[in-house]
């Protein structure tokens, strides 16, 4: 399917003239002085009722934690950075992406005293995504909010935006899988597609790999997914290799690049960087989604990466010059997993949206955020927003995990590029 040209969309970057609207258009573009508002972070507490079961490691108060520290840290001022509301997402939104079956088995399984032995056949009522009273109502809310997020950017209100509780990246079309019941990512991507026919590459840089998106749009030409995660022969959900290339119309924009366990930064950020740039100049994007997950840090408890939080400052700086390189900024940037809740998560996110808005953060953590928070955590709080250079010592096998992922990128380079290349032109 060819891509239309997105009304009020202005190729080229801040500094090109912004495209002329279309008569009786809403859409604005983010090159009008007159619009104050550049970033938003979609929040508010009603997102806390996306929570499986007490010790469910897809806790809520990772979110809380993190939005209290970007506010104490002063990187929301209300005018440039706000703080915008989500919304619930609309059945015909979550439609887009889903069953109708699928989305009546979920309302049905919601209810208090609903009977349960139906859940299995939609990959609910499992060990990682047991049922739980309000589940459709409260999985709406975070489509609602990385729909938020998407509405904002695309109407060049803002031209960044962090949906902070979305990133249900493992969502099927007709499964829950993964802690993720509906696609927040899917749902946004789609509606984009639908209306302004925008070309969207879906980057996902969570450990694991991004498989609910791909599938959703495997034979979509129009959307790029690039996933970089640990291997899924050794971590969940066991999908993601090179030979993942997309289907029928979609064959050669689906690319996944396995990391071998143990992987350190500079590994991952250099093959990011090489396929980010290679991929972006193929395909030319004109908007980025971004999934941020944050579990390929050495901390987490859910994989074996050993990456510290300069991998999610570096890979957001590096996605942002390619968001302004082809797509006038427009970047949407949601959470994911990231199960290190005390020690990693809230420092990696605060990172993520300095990083994506623009604003310099300093070190200290601020001494009231680590009095509010210590009390409840069972671990010592860091009191560094970085981790230092010297955090954790090297891996001994560094040079072989180093070799490993560089033959993993040339044999994906290999085959996919010349495809993607071939594939998205002329557009
Ligand atoms: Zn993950």
């Amino acid at each position: 399917m060819e891509a239309r040209s997105p009304p009020g969309f202005s190729p080229g970057g801040h500094s090109g003239k912004p495209s002329p609207e279309p008569p009786g258009s809403q859409l604005r573009s983010p090159d009008d002085s007159s619009i104050s508002v550049k970033s938003a972070l979609i929040w508010n507490e009603s997102f806390r009722s996306y929570r499986f079961q007490q010790d469910h490691p897809f806790n809520p108060r990772r979110l809380e934690m993190a939005v209290s520290l970007i506010e104490a840290l002063g990187l929301i001022d209300g005018v440039q950075h706000r703080m915008i509301a989500p919304r619930t997402a609309t059945d015909e939104e979550l439609l887009r992406v889903h069953s109708p079956e699928y989305v009546e088995a979920v309302r049905r399984l919601s209810r208090r005293g609903a009977e349960r032995s139906e859940g299995e056949q939609w990959g609910l009522g499992t060990e990682d995504n047991p049922i739980f009273v309000g589940m459709h109502e409260a999985t709406a809310r975070v489509v609602g909010g990385t729909m938020r997020a998407a509405e904002l950017v695309v109407s060049g209100e803002v031209d960044r935006a962090f949906a902070i509780a979305g990133g249900l990246h493992h969502a099927h079309r007709d499964r829950a899988s993964g802690f993720c019941v509906y696609s927040d990512l899917g749902a946004a991507i789609a509606w984009i597609r639908e209306t302004t026919g925008a070309r969207v590459m879906y980057i996902d840089y969570d450990a694991h790999h991004g498989d609910g998106v791909q599938g959703l749009f495997y034979s979509d030409p129009g959307v790029l997914t690039l996933s970089l995660h640990e291997s899924g022969r050794f971590l969940f959900p066991g999908t993601g290799f090179i030979d993942e290339l997309g289907e029928g119309e979609g064959y050669g924009f689906s690319l996944n690049v396995p990391m071998e366990p143990q992987t350190e930064d500079d590994s991952w950020i250099g093959i990011y960087r090489e396929i980010l740039g290679e991929a972006a100049a193929a395909f030319r994007p004109e908007i980025i989604v971004l999934q941020s997950g944050v579990d390929a840090h050495v901390l987490d408890p859910l994989a074996h990466l050993r990456c510290t939080t300069r991998l999610f400052e570096e890979s957001v700086r590096i996605t942002a010059e390619v968001a302004e390189e082809y797509c006038g900024g427009r970047m949407i940037v949601t959470g994911g997993g990231g199960y290190a809740i005390w020690r990693v998560v809230p420092r990696a996110w605060t990172l993520v949206w300095a990083t994506m808005t623009g604003q310099t953060v300093k070190d200290p953590i601020p001494r009231s955020w680590l009095d509010r928070w210590e009390e409840e955590s069972p671990r010592m709080l860091p009191e560094l927003l970085r981790d230092p250079a010297d955090s954790f010592p090297p891996v001994p096998r560094r040079t072989e995990i180093e070799a490993t992922n560089r033959r993993t990128l040339e044999a994906l380079k290999r085959t996919a590029l010349p495809l993607l290349n071939n594939r998205s032109r002329p557009l």
